[in-house]
């Protein structure tokens, strides 16, 4: 990893289409999508020891502790595919989480570029996410009435099985949205201060908030 690199965050509440953007980033610019959430439910899904560790946290739509979640993390951006850099999506969570990051970027020489954040209201989340539909496979994120499937309860992008996640459930939904504004959200603080956060307005359609996220990620790119 070099200084030159993109090191992307994505930072926004449950539901503001962090994945949905992240998506088409790695596509248009070749970094990997690293998301907390994802690789915590597959190793949910394995039933290691690890896994069995997660489960409760995540189901009641609390946060993993801070050492499980950053030893996760750190092991996942030190693959190859990051060599170039790479978008976080749900971390980091906490401040706690964001120092660690900044301390492990700072080691490899390879320091933080930008951070998007996302910005959707309460209401919208918690109807967005009631009808999200994650595939099975590849974890494209679907709407029931904004973003359909071709067919019915299967993916287009790979044909695997539609699911609705467990933590989607309205009880679960307000917790989350709790903890994100109890422990998440003063990281626009954080980052506003170090003058590296970019405001971008989630409560519009999917194409140009992507626009508006490609023309943040080329300035940055700009010397
Ligand atoms: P997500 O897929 O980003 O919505 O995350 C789903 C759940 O995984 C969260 O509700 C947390 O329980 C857990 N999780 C994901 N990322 C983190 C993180 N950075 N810190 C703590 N917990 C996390």
């Amino acid at each position: 990893m070099t200084s030159s690199n993109l090191n992307l965050i994505f930072l926004g509440p449950p539901g503001a289409g962090k994945g949905t953007q992240a998506q088409r980033v790695v596509e248009k610019y070749s970094i990997p999508q690293i998301s907390t959430g994802d690789l915590m439910r597959a190793a949910v899904s394995s039933g290691s020891a690890l896994g069995e560790k997660l489960k409760n946290y995540m189901s009641a739509g609390a946060l993993v502790p801070d050492e499980l979640v950053l030893d996760i993390l750190l092991e996942r951006i030190g693959h190859e595919d990051c060599a170039n850099g790479f978008l976080l999506d749900g971390f980091p969570r906490t401040v706690a989480q964001a120092e660690a990051l900044e301390t492990a970027l700072v080691e490899r020489n390879s320091p933080l570029s930008g951070v998007i954040s996302i910005d959707v209201p309460d209401q919208v989340l918690t109807s967005r996410l009631t009808a999200r539909r994650i595939c099975s496979k590849c974890s494209a994120s679907y709407h029931l009435e904004f973003l359909k499937p071709q067919k019915d309860g299967i993916c287009d992008k790979c044909s695997g099985e539609l699911y609705q996640r467990k933590d989607d459930s309205e009880e679960v939904i307000k917790n989350r949205l709790k903890v994100y504004h109890e422990q998440t959200a003063p990281l626009v603080d954080f980052y506003q201060k170090k003058k590296i956060l970019y405001p971008v307005d989630g409560n519009k359609k999917i194409d140009m908030i992507f626009q508006e996220i490609c023309d943040i990620i080329d300035n940055l790119n700009s010397p």
